[in-house]
C-alpha cells in the first residue's frame, strides 16, 4: 500500500484498517491500468464505459450494507476513502457508483422492508440488476422536499405513477428506478421501486453535458405506471425519509469532491515537473509553487472535514448541516482546486490527453449536484441561527 502523496497528514495510513488498505490499494491499481488510459474517449464520446460494472462488482466497491444508527465494519470512513479513489481517476465512474450504491440501494436499505432489501440489495451489490434514483423534475430541483410534482395514486393493491424526471442518473439503462412521488391521497412524499419495462415508463437520455460525459443522465416520463404495494418502499413515508438518504450520499459527494480535486492537483504537479518554460521546470517558479501548495491546503482542509463528518456517520450522529457544509466546502474548494491546475498546464489544460481538463469539467457538475452550494450553504445557516431562509 503506497500512501497517497496528497494525503498530506496520512488520514488513510492511520485510519484505516490493514484490510481496507489491501482493498483500497486493489481498487487502485485497477483504476490506474484499466479506467485512467480509456476514460478520456468514453468522455470524449458521452459513452459509458460499461465493461467497469463487474469489476467494481468484484472488488466490493459497492457496499449497500450501510445503517446510520451504529457503526460497522464497512465503515462510512472506508466508503469515503472508496469514493476518493474512484473520482481521483474519474468522477463519472465514481457518480455511477454513488448512483448505485448510495442512493439505489442506500434508498432501499434506508426505507425498504426487509423483503425488499433482501431481494434487491445482493442484485445491486453484484451489479446483475442497475438501479437509478429519480428525484429532480423539470420543474423541481433545489425545492424537491415540496416542490415534487409527480404523482402516486392508490387504486387496490397497486399505485399509479404519473409526472416526469429530469437528470437521472444511470437511468438510460437501469433496471429498477428509485421513483419518488407524492401521494394523492395525504400529500406525503413515498418512494417506489419501478422496474423500467413497466410499460408507460420511458428514459431519454440528456445531450449536450459538458460535465460527466460518461454519465448517463435521463429525462424520464411516466404515464400511468402501474407498480404493486410490494414495489412502495415500506418505510418512506414521508421526505424526512428521503432526506435521510441524501444526508448519508451528500457526505459521500464531498468524499468524491476531495478525490477530484486530487487528481486534478496530482496529474497538474506531475506536468509541472516535466514541462520546462525559461530553462527550468514550471514547477520551480514561484507562483506555480503557490498554486500546488493552495491546492494541497484545500484537499487537506476538505479531507479533515469529510474524514470528521464520516466518523459522525459511523457514530449515527451525523446531522443534515454537518454532511451540508462538507459538501458546500468541499465542493468549494475542489472548484478551485481544479481551476489551479488547469492554469499550471497552460494550453494543455484545455485537453482531454493529460486529464487535467476532464477534472476541471466535471467538477462543475459535483459542484451542482446532491444540492447546490447554496442550498446547502441555507441548510447550515438555518442550523446555526435557527432562521430558515428558504421553506
Ligand atoms: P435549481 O433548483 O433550479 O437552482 C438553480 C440555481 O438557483 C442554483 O444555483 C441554486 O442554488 C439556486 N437557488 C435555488 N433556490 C435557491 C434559494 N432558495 N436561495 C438561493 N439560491 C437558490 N437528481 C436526481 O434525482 N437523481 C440523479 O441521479 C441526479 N443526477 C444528477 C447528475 C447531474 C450531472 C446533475 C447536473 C444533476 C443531477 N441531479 C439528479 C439533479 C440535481 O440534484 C439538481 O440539479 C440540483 O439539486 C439542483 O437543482 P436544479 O438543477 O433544478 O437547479
Amino acid at each position: 500500500f503506497e500512501p497517497l502523496v496528497s494525503d498530506f497528514y496520512s488520514y488513510e495510513a492511520e485510519l484505516l484498517s490493514d484490510q481496507e488498505r489491501e482493498a483500497i490499494a486493489k481498487l487502485r491499481a485497477w483504476l490506474e491500468a484499466d479506467v485512467k488510459p480509456i476514460i478520456g474517449g468514453y468522455w470524449e464520446r458521452a459513452e459509458f464505459p460499461t465493461q467497469v460494472m463487474k469489476p467494481l462488482a468484484d472488488l466490493d466497491v459497492i457496499r449497500f450494507a450501510w445503517d446510520e444508527t451504529k457503526p460497522f465494519e464497512n465503515s462510512s470512513v472506508f466508503r469515503g476513502f472508496v469514493a476518493l479513489e474512484l473520482s481521483r481517476v474519474d468522477a463519472s465512474v465514481s457518480t455511477f457508483v454513488g448512483v448505485q450504491n448510495g442512493l439505489a440501494a442506500g434508498s432501499i436499505s434506508v426505507a425498504g422492508s426487509q423483503e425488499q432489501k433482501d431481494e434487491w440489495l445482493p442484485k445491486l451489490a453484484s451489479c446483475e440488476v442497475i438501479g437509478a434514483f429519480g428525484l429532480t423534475e423539470p420543474l423541481s430541483g433545489s425545492d424537491s422536499a415540496r416542490g415534487l410534482r409527480t404523482t402516486a395514486r392508490r387504486e387496490g393493491d397497486e399505485w399509479v405513477l404519473n409526472g416526469q424526471k429530469r437528470w437521472i442518473g444511470n437511468a438510460t439503462f437501469s433496471d429498477i428506478t428509485i421513483i419518488w412521488a407524492k401521494d394523492e391521497a395525504d400529500g406525503q412524499v413515498k418512494g417506489f421501486i419501478v422496474p423500467t419495462s413497466t410499460p408507460g415508463y420511458q428514459a431519454t437520455k440528456i445531450e449536450g453535458k459538458i460535465s460527466l460525459r460518461p454519465v448517463q443522465n435521463a429525462d424520464i416520463t411516466l404515464t400511468d405506471v402501474r407498480v404493486p404495494e410490494s414495489l412502495r418502499l415500506q418505510n418512506a413515508n414521508s421526505f424526512r425519509d428521503t432526506a435521510a438518504v441524501l444526508r448519508a450520499t451528500r457526505a459521500e459527494v464531498a468524499w468524491s469532491a476531495v478525490g477530484t480535486a486530487i487528481g486534478a492537483y496530482e496529474n497538474a504537479l506531475a506536468y509541472t515537473k516535466e514541462r520546462e518554460q525559461f530553462g527550468q521546470p514550471i514547477a520551480s517558479h514561484q507562483l506555480i509553487q503557490e498554486h500546488l501548495v493552495n491546492s494541497l491546503g484545500n484537499i487537506t482542509a476538505s479531507l479533515a472535514m469529510v474524514v470528521r463528518a464520516s466518523q459522525l456517520q459511523d457514530a449515527g450522529k451525523l446531522r443534515d448541516e454537518h454532511s451540508a457544509l462538507a459538501k458546500a466546502y468541499a465542493t468549494s474548494r475542489m472548484r478551485e482546486t481544479v481551476a489551479w491546475a488547469r492554469e499550471a498546464c497552460g494550453g494543455n489544460g484545455i485537453v482531454l490527453d493529460h486529464h487535467v481538463a476532464r477534472f476541471f469539467a466535471d467538477a462543475e457538475a459535483l459542484y451542482s449536484y446532491e444540492g447546490t452550494r447554496e442550498m446547502n450553504t441555507l441548510i447550515v445557516g438555518r442550523a446555526i441561527t435557527g432562521e430558515a431562509a428558504f421553506v
